[in-house]
């Protein structure tokens, strides 16, 4: 199978290429390198079945031609992470939709109709306070709308863009709404929590919980993330459906913080600070955040294999052994 990802040296992308290369699949990746990096790819790179351009989706002149080719894509480029998102919201705006869009025209004018996954994200649900998040659930947010929704906004735009392509045009496209996925290669540099709190924990620096840490979430290991999307694009049915992705196990933020420093046999402290410190804006998170995985399971038999303490284990490992090649990391 030929499979192009865009966004491909992202930390989501990167594992999809990995896993279609296990695969014996070809895998072309377009990555701007803008959130993504090379390090996350270079091991790839020897790989005959694996090709990479360095481009921007919103001007990348081989896109017709790579759209052409693939018999699957999966659209993953995108300005991502919170703080990335408060600090560039119109490189968010832009990339964000423009990208997604252009994957789709390229598609419908070439009359190319390869399986297309499209990577949402369960920003989009809002300020619903639903304890668990089903996808016909209302989108909920405030019309006196603050910087942060911006990325929201951009994967609905997206959301609608595929499910009106799908409708009009027949392209065989699939919505993931993805909840929050952690795993090897992701970093707290934009804000994700985790590796934040595995890097605190191993170097002994406090654990540092935004708010009260009374908010909850739930962690998918990016590795069952990557079979579930596999499942999704390979199921007839799924076709024009917005699917959540994501693993419904839930935790608190202050008992992550205390796991993952049980986890590590770390003395860190567990340190709470306001929003306004930690983003440097007034901010106003999301209490609860957990995917109801009833479409996902009935339409692809998915069940996650990680646990939470296994993921945290695997990543304080990797983060104990850095300064080891990176290609000695990548692995399994
Ligand atoms: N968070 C935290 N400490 C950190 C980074 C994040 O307490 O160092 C909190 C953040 O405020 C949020 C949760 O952890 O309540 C998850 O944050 P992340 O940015 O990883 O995901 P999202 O908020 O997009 O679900």
């Amino acid at each position: 199978m030929h499979v192009l990802i865009t966004g491909g040296a992202g930390f989501i992308g990167s594992h999809l290429a990995e896993y279609h290369l296990a695969r014996n699949d070809q895998v072309h990746v377009v990555d701007n390198l803008n959130t993504g990096s090379y390090d996350n790819i270079k091991p790839l790179l020897d790989n005959v079945a694996f090709r990479f351009d360095e481009a921007d989706i919103v001007t990348w002149s081989g896109l017709d031609k790579a759209v052409g080719w693939a018999d699957r894509i999966y659209h993953m480029a995108a300005v991502v992470g919170v703080k990335k998102v408060l600090a560039d919201p119109v490189s968010v705006m832009a990339t964000n939709i423009a990208g997604c869009e252009r994957v789709m025209r390229a598609m419908h004018q070439g009359r190319w109709n390869p399986q297309l996954i499209v990577a949402s994200s369960s920003e989009v649900y809002g300020f619903n306070d639903n304890p668990g998040f089903d996808e016909n659930d209302a989108v909920v947010f405030h019309s006196g709308s603050r910087l942060r929704w911006c990325y929201a906004v951009t994967k609905l735009a997206d959301e609608s863009f595929g499910y009106a392509y799908a409708q009009k045009y027949g392209l065989n496209i699939v919505i993931a709404r993805l909840f929050n996925t952690i795993g090897p290669r992701q970093i707290g540099r934009y804000g994700m929590v985790v590796p934040s709190f595995v890097k605190q924990a191993v170097n002994g620096h406090p654990v540092t919980v935004y708010g009260d840490g009374t908010q909850t979430r739930s962690f998918c290991d990016v590795r069952d993330t990557v079979r579930a999307l596999d499942l999704l694009a390979a199921t007839p049915a799924a076709k024009g459906e917005i699917v959540n992705v994501g693993n419904d196990q839930e935790i608190a933020i202050k008992d992550l913080a205390r796991l993952v420093a049980d986890r590590a046999k770390s003395a860190s402290p567990i340190q709470f600070i306001s929003y306004g410190e930690a983003y440097g804006v007034e901010f106003e998170d999301v209490s609860h955040r957990r995917p109801i995985l009833t479409k996902l399971r009935a339409l692809t038999g998915f069940e996650p294999k990680w646990t939470l303490v296994d993921s945290i284990d695997d990543l304080i490992s990797r983060e104990r052994s850095v300064g080891v090649p990176v290609n000695e990391m990548i692995t399994g």
